[in-house]
């Protein structure tokens, strides 16, 4: 599934294509997907210039002068930018068509979505999906605090609150696991009990694993672009998720898995406390 990473590689991708760039046309080669596409928006697009791309959490957002088209990648979605006349394979479901090439968004399990927020509505921060979501992890110095202050009530396990992402947006599952363990945290620690400084070295944990996944992913930013439809959802090596009773890469105690709101949680019992 595509993560806050992930999303963020995309964006990159494809803004130097995009960005100052008019569209001629959308095609919309079905109805919609985890909601219905906005039926009009061809008319709505066409002879439009994307003034810039942004993102929030998990969605893409392509910035018009009369209101933001609003992407989110689903469970299997993915955008590449194509050379005209690609004939669409089965799982691709929409193109907006500029003067050079296609943008195109594919999506086998069809959990994606587009979407659109005019300007009259105003900030499209302030959208639906939007609004309730917690700050942008990346980029923030007051992280730890907000992080601090935020759970001071919450008894929930810190892995579940950092998963809600009702405090801070991207931290996904794999990233909950990775950002814990190199935080020394047990995921199941209330979220209530840890302190400002154990936070502290949690929010530079955050922010140093995805950080590290956004530049890797970077160096496969041509998978993402490519005609060739390779799609790279970055194989990382991970300290814990994923490596149920292999030896912890810092102390040689086997991984452990644990399940928690119907997500596993890999952590190791002798450097998480
Ligand atoms: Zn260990």
């Amino acid at each position: 599934m595509p993560e806050l990473p992930e999303v963020e590689v995309t964006r990159r991708g494809i803004a130097p294509h995009v960005e100052g760039h008019q569209v001629s046309g959308v095609v919309l080669r079905r109805s919609g997907l985890r909601w219905p596409f906005p039926p009009d928006l061809p008319s709505l697009l066409a002879g439009r210039v994307i003034r810039s791309t942004g993102r929030r959490g998990k969605y893409l957002l392509l910035h018009f002068d009369h209101g933001t088209l609003i992407i989110h990648l689903g469970m299997s979605g993915h955008l590449r930018m194509l050379p005209h006349g690609q004939v669409p394979q089965k799982h691709d479901h929409v193109d907006l068509e500029l003067p050079d090439q296609v943008m195109r968004f594919t999506d086998p399990r069809r959990f994606g979505a587009v979407l659109w927020h005019p300007s009259e509505d105003g900030d499209v921060g302030q959208h639906l999906l939007l609004r309730s979501l917690g700050v942008e992890p990346l980029g923030r110095d007051d992280l730890a605090q907000l992080l601090h202050r935020g759970t001071r009530k919450r008894s929930a396990a810190i892995k579940q609150v950092l998963l809600a992402g009702d405090i801070v947006v991207g931290v996904g599952n794999i990233y909950a696991c990775e950002s814990l363990f190199e935080a020394g945290i047990h995921p199941n620690t209330a979220a209530k009990r840890i302190s400002l400084a154990r936070y502290a070295k949690l929010a530079a944990a955050i922010q140093r694993v995805l950080s590290a996944a956004i530049a890797q992913g970077g160096s496969s930013l041509r998978d993402f672009i490519g005609a060739d439809g390779a799609s790279g959802y970055f194989q990382q090596s991970y300290f814990v998720y994923d490596r149920e009773a292999e030896p912890c890469r810092q102390c040689g105690a086997p991984v452990r898995r644990i399940v928690q709101g119907q997500r596993s949680t890999f952590y190791c019992g002798r450097c998480q406390r």
